[in-house]
């Protein structure tokens, strides 16, 4: 295993069976207060994205927050926020999902992405996938091409790739 992927698993806390019995939430709080180990994440990411043309970042609230603002200012992007139902003011885009534990709804402004752009989405975590492929659902639906997506950890068992076949996947962090 690489020298950060086990550093960021050692710095994950896992709790179990939060919100719901059964799921070992990942709380990335104690790596994100962790500045140095926090940019050598951003590092790898800006690594790995370096060389792809791309003009926007969608972060999926609300911890895609915290990875992909400072990714998109490296990478010396826009970033664009794919947030829960009811925050975002102007006019939108949504979509229905399943989540791990429960459903949920996500939107984008619908001048956010522009017809034609590159675009990564990113979050914290890939877990069944449900939540990047309704981000790229929404991308798409403005005419955005979905490049890849970017998380810091993976639930493998959930299999979120098979949901996100076709497309680049980079995490860093996987867990079996
Ligand atoms: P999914 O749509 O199933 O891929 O779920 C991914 C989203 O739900 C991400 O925004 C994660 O932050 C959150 N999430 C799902 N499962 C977990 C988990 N076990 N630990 C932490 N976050 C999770």
């Amino acid at each position: 295993m690489a020298k950060l992927e086990t550093d960021v698993k050692r710095a994950i806390r896992t709790i179990p069976d939060y919100p719901k019995r059964g799921i070992p939430f990942k709380d990335l709080t104690t790596l994100w207060r962790n500045g140095r180990l926090t940019r050598r994440v951003t590092d790898a990411l800006l690594k790995r994205w370096k060389g792809v043309k791309l003009d926007k970042i969608v972060g999926i609230e609300a911890r895609g927050f915290i990875v992909g603002a400072p990714l998109a200012d490296r990478l010396g992007i826009g970033f664009v926020p794919a947030r829960k139902v009811g925050k975002l003011p102007a006019t939108k885009v949504s979509v229905n999902y399943e989540l791990e534990y429960g459903r949920q709804g996500l939107e984008m402004h619908s001048d956010s992405v522009s017809k034609g752009d590159r675009v990564l989405v990113v979050d914290d975590l890939l877990a069944t996938g449900g939540t990047s492929k309704a981000a790229a659902t929404l991308v798409e639906r403005l005419g955005g091409k979905v490049v890849g997506f970017a998380f810091v950890t993976e639930l493998r068992s959930l299999k979120g790739r098979r949901k996100l076949a076709g497309y680049e996947v980079y995490s860093i962090a996987k867990y079996d």
